[in-house]
């Protein structure tokens, strides 16, 4: 071999030596198709799922910022996520109501589908008498249900993923402190609201289980899902209530047309009774993706500390975490 040739020869084994030091590390990297497919529904689903499987699982979530869960039917897009999961995670008890015959079809296909409210003991699940037999779905508004729910979550992933049980374990535990948090803050901070102000009206009827744990009277205009239409005689009940019990504010939700509190509020005025809007609640949906509120934390303190601040309660402005956007002005509209 001339000198030339055998620089030659001696550069290419160093580049094979390098391209093969550098290639050594990939299987533990994990490539995109070893991670596990999650597709889920609500936000409420897909960010302590995203915590809970760290790097083990790409997730994706179909029913986005906004986007009401009641009315929300799955696009050919949708579809084709879900049938490419491992795992399928929605929330259940109709919540996603027109979703049904596509998890029916998907289960079918041999995809672990799964309703994350399947733990939750029948005896701890409301069925008020407008809900019309069915279960209220939106267990989400009580940190402490919500907590079973993250349970089955990660052991889900447990199911389909053992070599990492303890890791999931473990992040589902530091996800269930800080949910323990937040229930403390609420108790805490809701308990600053003088009793006789403690009267919840929303537009829909998404805080039972809410007024459940906190002891707080919930009304919504509207029924269990967003399809009904709240009536004349139910605003009329509603004012009545209103103007009795001198209650200062009322609340708007991000995935509900305004329509009917404002019809509220004008009810009220003409009995010269000024109840103003509160604040917007998350209830199906949570805030903009890489926000605070865009998390179910930031979601819940929201929530609270809005409800708190708007009916005579002690909160500080920007929250538990002090990570709250500034509040937008709540003036009459
Ligand atoms: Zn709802």
């Amino acid at each position: 071999m001339n000198p030339k040739a055998q620089t030659i020869a001696i550069y290419s084994l160093a580049l094979v030596t390098m391209l093969t030091a550098c290639a050594d590390p990939a299987p533990k990297d994990a490539p995109e198709n070893d991670l596990i497919s999650i597709v889920t529904t609500t936000g409420m689903i897909t960010d302590p799922v995203t915590k809970i499987a760290g790097d083990h699982a790409s997730v994706t979530g179909i029913i986005g910022t906004g986007i009401d869960p009641h009315l929300y039917k799955p696009t050919r897009t949708d579809i084709t996520k879900l049938m490419g999961a491992d795992i399928v995670l929605y929330s259940g008890l109709l919540l996603e109501g027109r979703m049904t015959d596509a998890f029916v079809r998907i289960a079918g296909s041999g995809i672990t589908v799964r309703a994350v409210t399947e733990a939750i003991d029948e005896s701890s699940l409301l069925a008020p008498p407008e809900f019309e037999g069915h279960h209220d779905p939106h267990l989400w508004m009580d940190p402490i249900a919500w907590s079973l729910a993250v349970d089955v979550m990660a052991q889900t992933l447990i199911d389909e993923d053992p070599t990492n049980a303890a890791t999931y374990r473990a992040n589902a535990d530091s996800y269930k402190s800080e949910i323990a948090d937040l229930h403390a803050y609420a108790e805490r901070a809701l308990a600053t609201v003088p009793e006789s102000q403690r009267i919840l009206v929303t537009a829909h009827d998404a805080f039972n289980y809410f007024g459940q744990r906190y002891n707080y009277q919930v009304v919504g205009i509207q029924g269990i899902s967003t399809e009904s239409e709240a009536g004349v005689r139910d605003i009329e009940r509603l004012v009545d209530l209103i103007v009795d019990n001198q209650i200062k504010a009322v609340f708007i939700e991000t995935t509900v047309s305004e329509r009917n509190i404002n019809a509220l509020i004008a009810g009220a005025k003409a009995r010269n009774h000024q109840v103003i809007i509160g604040g917007s609640l998350f209830s199906d949906a949570m805030g903009q993706e890489g926000t605070y509120e865009g998390t179910y934390i930031g979601m819940i303190d929201h929530n609270i500390t809005t409800i708190v601040r708007a009916l005579g309660g002690e909160a500080p402005e920007q929250g538990m975490n002090g990570l709250l956007a500034e509040p937008e002005s709540k003036t009459q509209p």
